[in-house]
């Protein structure tokens, strides 16, 4: 059978969407946009795509180790978000995580009772809603799940994937409402340099042409965000219903986290758990969000901790492969470690993690992390290499003045088998604790929409549902204009 299209919609000239951001929420607002045909090109300043959703993978003497250092674990709740799970799996990028998951409070492990069905509400940080769910993960990484996403994208004729590439300037040109074939276009300007362009942004004139768009969608929030690696100086001027997403964004006030890299030659011995939330003291589960990012009365550093080679896929410590661990400090100990190396400089410039930067911040976790893990490892003598090495390891690495912090705070750091890599991650803002309520901002006028983790709140179940929500509603409103 053959189709005929409407014929104002074969003489309209096509119409072309930016996506900036290739998190969960960009990719999917692009596959919405792809899937009904609107031409679309998804912009994102990392090296690939995933935002938050980030794993590293490397080689560390011949030994293969691989970390999830953003989102650890993916839930389900809805039906929809349900669904997508199941196609993930079936294509082999999501198995689900079985183990030992639970809670560590007051120095006790306790595991999570079972609720296949899922009846936990979705908290504001990513442990509050998943008390008892069933756990996914990407496979052979929690990042495989975004470049499955990418991929798909790519596979449509009109749709175009750039990475490494920092949008740094947004404005309007052509005049007009911005209605119809006749009006004006989102130009975008910036800098194929990606994350490094952030620290030295050029002026606009300098920066690359990057194309005119009939539609934007701001995937993150970030754009939004002065200080920020992506922030794009002066959109609050580009129109005043920008200024005012700006000022409603600004108030969300992400907030921060560290990550920590551990990875052992060994299994540490006798640990109870494959993943734990770490209970703020004086709370344990059923305290939904109690781990939440904002655990103020906390006495660990810590929010949770994974051994992340218990994670389907990765390398297996049974075959020889180290045991690689990630723990996320609270917020509250992220924003004490941002004190005193902070996210912007004196002149609220982005100022960026140099490996120097995450050596230090992850000398210091270390001894935090041997705090929290003391009393569940059973070290064997055979597996002890003495304090003094790892205090002499890590100054030789990552200067004294932060192993001194760390023991100062601890005492005596004890016993533990030497870490054969350690590494971490500054995620300035990690979780959105109080989200904006809305599943996107759509400003039609504009022809602008802002969607992402900080609409409805952080996990990727919300970033995946304000992403394709964010996509559909453009995609309908430039069907809608070029069939008018
Ligand atoms: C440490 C940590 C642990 C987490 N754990 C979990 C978990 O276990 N389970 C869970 O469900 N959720 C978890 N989350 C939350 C989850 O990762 C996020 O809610 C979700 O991934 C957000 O997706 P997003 O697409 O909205 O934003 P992001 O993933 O942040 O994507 C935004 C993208 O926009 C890009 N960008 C921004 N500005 C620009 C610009 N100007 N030009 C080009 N590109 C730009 C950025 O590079 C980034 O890639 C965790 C988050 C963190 C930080």
């Amino acid at each position: 059978m053959r189709h005929h299209k409407h014929p104002s919609v074969q003489m309209a000239p096509p119409r072309r969407v930016a996506v900036i951001g290739g998190g969960i929420a960009g990719n999917a607002a692009a596959l919405a946009l792809a899937h009904k045909n609107i031409p679309c090109t998804l912009f994102d300043m990392g090296r690939g795509v995933g935002g938050r959703v980030a794993s590293r993978q490397l080689e560390q003497q011949g030994q293969p180790l691989s970390f999830d250092h953003g989102a650890q674990q993916i839930t389900a709740i809805g039906a929809d978000f349900k669904a997508q799970l199941a196609e993930w799996q079936a294509a082999g990028v999501v198995a689900e995580w079985r183990g030992r998951h639970g809670e560590i409070a007051g120095g006790a492990f306790k595991l999570w009772p079972e609720q296949p069905g899922g009846s936990s509400s979705c908290g504001t940080g990513f442990c509050g809603s998943m008390t008892g769910l069933p756990l996914y993960v990407g496979v052979p990484s929690n990042n495989a799940i975004a470049q499955h996403m990418a991929a798909q994208l790519q596979a449509h004729p009109s749709a175009q994937v750039s990475s490494g590439v920092a949008v740094q300037t947004l404005a309007r040109v052509g005049g007009g409402c911005g209605c119809g074939s006749g009006g004006s276009k989102w130009q975008l300007r910036g800098s194929r340099k990606g994350r490094a362009a952030a620290a030295e942004p050029e002026p606009a004139e300098q920066q690359e042409e990057l194309g005119a768009f009939d539609a934007v969608v701001l995937a993150d929030a970030m754009p939004l965000l002065p200080g920020s690696a992506g922030h794009i100086a002066g959109i609050e001027a580009a129109s005043t219903s920008l200024a005012q997403l700006a000022r409603s964004v600004q108030a969300v006030a992400p907030e921060p986290c560290f990550a920590l890299m551990v990875a052992f030659r060994q299994p540490l011995p006798g640990v109870p758990f494959d993943s734990a939330s770490v209970a703020a003291e004086g709370s344990s589960s059923g305290s939904s969000g109690s781990s939440s990012g904002s655990s103020s009365g906390s006495s660990s550093a810590f929010q949770w901790v994974a051994c992340n080679s218990s994670k389907p896929g990765r390398p297996q410590p049974a075959a020889g492969a180290p045991q690689c661990w990630v723990a996320l400090t609270t917020a509250q100990h992220a924003r004490q470690i941002l004190e005193r190396r902070p996210l912007s400089t004196a002149d609220g410039r982005f100022n960026p993690q140099t490996e120097q930067y995450r050596a230090d911040v992850a000398a210091e976790l270390l001894a935090d992390f041997w705090a929290l893990m003391q009393p569940f490892v059973q070290v064997g003598p055979d597996a002890v290499v003495v304090l003094l090495r790892i205090r002499f390891l890590c100054c030789c690495r990552n200067g004294i003045a932060a192993v001194v912090a760390g023991t100062a705070r601890h005492g005596a750091l004890g016993e533990l088998p030497e870490p054969l890599y350690i590494h971490a991650q500054r995620w300035g803002r990690a979780f959105a604790p109080q989200p904006m309520g809305t599943e996107m901002l759509f400003l039609p006028a504009q022809r602008l929409v802002l969607c992402g983790d900080v609409c409805t709140g952080s996990s990727v179940e919300a970033a995946w549902r304000s992403g394709r929500a964010a996509g559909n509603a453009v995609a309908d409103m430039l069907l809608a204009d070029a069939s008018a």
